[in-house]
Order: C-alpha cells, then structure tokens, then sequence
C-alpha cells in the first residue's frame, strides 16, 4: 500500500469520528471531499487533491460554502494551504480538516464577514473602531463625531443570520429621548430581518431572514453622523449644541430637542409655536408635508383654533383699549 491509500483509509476510519459535524462525501485517490458542518450557516465543503510528489508538497485545496463569503473562503484557502506547509512529508489532510473545524468554532463572527468588512470601510476617524471579539461572538463598535459618540455591542447568535443579532447595550452622549429613540428603530430593524411582514402582499416572494448586523450597525452609525448636523425645521438652528454637556435635558424645557414622527427635528418652544398658529387642521411638517404627530402634542386641532381665535381676540380687545386711551 502506498503513502496515500494508507491515507485514505486512515480518513475512512477517523474523519467522522473525529471531525465534529464532518460528512466524508467522497474519499478516493482523485479527490477527498468533506462537508464540515457547524450551523446550517456555517458549513465548508473542503475538496482536496493529492499533488505528483505528495506528501513532499502541499495538498491542493479548494474551499465552498453556500453561504460563507467567497473573500473568507479564499482568506481561509490560503491560512490552510500554510499549515500543509508545515507537515510535509505527513499525511496532512486531517489534521486540514480539524483545523478547518477548529477555525469555524474558534470564530463564530466568520458568518458575518462581508457585513463587518462593508462596515469597516465606512469608518472616517482614527478613534472610530470596530473590535471584533470572537471568544464570545460580538462586535463592538465605536462612532463619534465631534463630541458626540455611539458605542454599541452586538451579539451574533450562533444560529445567525436566522436569529438577528442582539444589540447588547449602546452607549451615546444624546440625550435619553434620542437613546430610546436609537434602541427601539435598532430593534425595529434587526426584527424585521427575520420576521415576515404581518401583512403578506400579493405576488411577494416567500420571505427570507437576511442578515441585520450591517443594518442595525448602519442605523446606529448613521444617527451619529447626521444628528449633530441637523437642523430645527421651524428656526433653523442646529438643534445639537457643539458641547453635549449644553444639551437641554429637561424633556419640557423650550430648547430640549424634540423628533417628530417623519424624523425632522425641532426645539420644544418651536414645536409649540408652530403647533399653535394657523392654519390649523392636520399641520404638517414645513419642510416634508408628513402630518405631524408627537406624543407631546395631544392637542386637538379643533382645540388649538379655538385657543388660537382666543387669544386673536383678546389681542384685538387689547388694541382697542389702547386705541382709546392714545
Ligand atoms: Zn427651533
Ligand atoms: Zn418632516
């Protein structure tokens, strides 16, 4: 028996014994074929060819997955052909495929390798970061801008992209409203991976879950970048100060920054001089025509007129009074 068939039978006898989740598909001079799998996601088949002068040289390997990136899996192609390189001489396809199975459970974040990569090419700043901790399987993830930041942690399950991820904690110098705020759309969002719609339109393809770690991360970044900018609709100020630490934090203090339900920003006293002039009768938001709603606005509009006429009329008295007495 030569080198490789006592390889080969070597693999027939241990592979599946000893490569948890491995499935030995073929195993033949030609070609040794192995499907690892560690979650329905994370499954590698690993096809590998013995060269002429094997096992003097490295073993040829080729890496698929239906689901890992193709960048990974060429990444991967690479670090295993370097470890081959270390046992020439020896049979080394086994002791590929634990290092294979080692490398799945020893980096539970390898699912999510494009959406980490697409998000690390947004970052501006030297003090932006984004740390991949793959012992417990989060990404933390550090934005500022200016004096403002958003510091959040996301758990990747292991059952992603079927489970969303979960958004551990976010840290953010905006104040409690615009916390809350970020906490519920991200939640929002990561929930609408992987839940239908409760409405199902017609000729809508069957729902799939996607994967939500870029989304809520892009969410959460994007509220940071836009935020310090923006400005109040109805003065026009930019409604965040420069320093935080100036931010109105009383949530009924005419400057404490207020977000309406189209997501357009004004102060508190601009919101309710708006709210109190004419016309009345579904107002709408000056710059995007969406009807205003405000859980702080319960007003009715019939009432605000009639405050409004009120206060129209007492005026009117009062000019007349001074009429008389000039
Ligand atoms: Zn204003
Ligand atoms: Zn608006």
């Amino acid at each position: 028996m030569g080198i490789i068939d006592d390889e080969l039978s070597e693999i027939k006898k241990l592979c599946e014994q000893k490569i948890k989740g491995s499935r030995l598909v073929s195993c033949v001079r030609y070609m040794v074929r192995v499907e690892i799998k560690c979650t329905a996601f994370k499954t590698i088949v690993s096809c590998m060819q013995f060269t002429n002068n094997y096992p003097k040289t490295p073993i040829l390997i080729e890496l698929k997955s239906k689901t890992l990136s193709e960048k990974l899996l060429i990444g991967l192609t690479s670090v295993c052909e370097h470890e081959a390189k270390k046992i020439l001489g020896k049979p080394q396809i086994l002791t590929i495929l634990i290092f294979l199975r080692n490398f799945l459970d020893e980096n539970p974040l390898c699912c999510c390798y494009d959406e980490i990569n697409a998000l690390k090419s947004q970052l501006s700043d030297p003090n932006e970061v984004i740390k991949l901790k793959q012992r417990t399987s989060q990404v933390v993830i550090r934005i500022t801008n200016g004096n403002y930041f958003n510091n959040f942690k996301l758990q990747v399950p292991d059952k992603y992209p079927d489970e969303t991820v979960f958004i551990e904690s976010v840290e953010t110098n905006f104040p409690p409203a615009f916390y809350r705020h970020m906490l519920h759309q991200a939640k929002e969002i990561a929930r609408k991976c992987v839940e239908p719609p409760a409405r199902k339109k017609r000729n809508e393809p069957i729902f799939k879950a996607s994967a939500s770690l870029q989304k809520v991360s892009e969410f959460l970044i994007d509220c940071i970048k836009r935020l310090p900018y923006e400005n109040c609709q109805y003065c026009n100020d930019i409604c965040f100060t420069v320093d935080p630490k100036d931010l109105e934090l009383n949530e009924n203090g005419p400057k404490h920054v207020e977000r309406i339900y189209c997501s357009h920003l004004y102060h508190m006293q601009c919101l309710i001089k708006y709210m109190k002039t004419p016309p009345f009768g579904n107002k709408q938001c000056p710059t995007c025509r969406s009807p205003i709603y405000h859980h702080k606005w319960t007003l009715s509009d019939k009432l605000a007129e009639n405050r409004w006429a009120h206060e129209q009329a007492k005026e009117r008295e009062l000019a007349e009074v001074e009429d008389f007495f000039n």
